[in-house]
């Protein structure tokens, strides 16, 4: 072979791969998704129950009531009409249009994993260059005291200042038997101007992660849970909106391995964003810990009361 045709073939096998990551296995459209689950459709939003599910062509996620929640393929227009994949259908969508489909058990033990601690210090504050673990420790005894008010057992991963292996807190969370586990962290940017809240929670096996580009095949423990995970982020996600103001970023699938191994479901909660000035002076107050904590409290107790029975 000449080095034309070479450089063909490897042309060729690089189109192919490239075309794999976007082979959809059966999509489903819009308007029949509104016809099988009896929803109204205007456009590119659909109506199911007075709640907007709003989707947009090769977008990676749609909005329910404004919250962006992720999906593991891109909608994709064809012939005029606006197409997902039937796994984003059963693992994003559906949660939202059958309460039942995010179903669980009644909460009682739940794990608190402050994300930074020890030597690793995290991020650091911009307003006043305090250490993201101290605001993760503070946000966590904040929101242990207002969960444990409300009846719930509490299991930190972190009770002091210490280092604590990522795949040792899951191993927590399962040891002592919890229902959900939730990780604390703040956000940082290279670019300042950044801000608002996020969270994450577990990419589903065969699907894409919010910043990924390779499908992942393998599942994980924590992909028994793929829809009451996403609908525990859409509710910290729905609380942030309402009561913190800084933005909101919506609800990402990422694979961090927090999330990876718990029996339960779970989210990594960015409480806001270290990196930028105004949203740095906010978290430095108590008050506003205080508000980040009583919200994740509140998204916690709407879905023991939504889901749990
Ligand atoms: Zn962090």
């Amino acid at each position: 072979m000449n080095l034309l045709k070479i450089f063909c073939a490897i042309l060729i096998v690089a189109t192919n791969l490239l075309n794999a990551q976007n082979v959809y296995a059966r999509t489903i459209s819009l308007n029949e998704i509104a016809q099988s689950y009896k929803l109204s459709l205007s456009g590119n939003d659909l109506v199911s129950d007075g709640h907007i599910l709003s989707f947009k062509d090769k977008a990676r996620t749609f909005k329910f009531d404004g919250i962006p929640i992720p999906m593991g393929f891109p909608a994709k227009l064809q012939k005029g009409k606006l197409y997902i994949d039937d796994s984003v259908l059963k693992k994003s969508v559906l949660p939202f249009i059958i309460t039942s489909y995010a179903k669980y058990h009644k909460v009682r033990t739940i794990a608190i994993d402050a994300g930074h601690g020890g030597v690793d210090d995290g991020t650091k504050s911009v307003f006043d260059g305090t250490k993201e673990k101290v605001f993760c420790a503070d946000i966590c005894s904040k929101l242990a005291s207002i969960l444990k008010k409300n009846g719930y057992k509490i299991v930190l991963t972190r009770p002091s200042d210490k280092k604590v292996e990522l795949i040792k807190r899951s191993e927590i969370a399962n040891a002592n038997k919890a229902d959900l586990f939730i990780s604390i962290h703040l956000n940082s940017a290279p670019n300042s101007s950044v801000s608002g809240t996020e969270t994450f929670v577990l990419t589903p096996a065969g699907a894409l992660s919010t910043y990924g580009t390779k499908v992942r095949t393998k599942s994980f423990t924590g992909n028994k849970y793929d829809r009451q995970n996403l609908y525990l982020g859409y509710l910290i996600q729905k609380h942030f909106q309402k009561k913190i103001d800084s933005g909101n970023r919506g609800v990402k699938y990422a694979d961090f391995v927090v999330l990876k191994n718990i029996d339960c479901p779970g989210a990594l909660i960015e409480c806001g964003f270290l990196s930028n000035y105004a949203e740095a002076e906010k978290i430095s107050s108590d008050q506003h810990r205080y508000e980040i904590a009583s919200t994740i409290a509140s998204a916690i107790i709407e879905f023991d009361k939504v889901c749990g029975n």
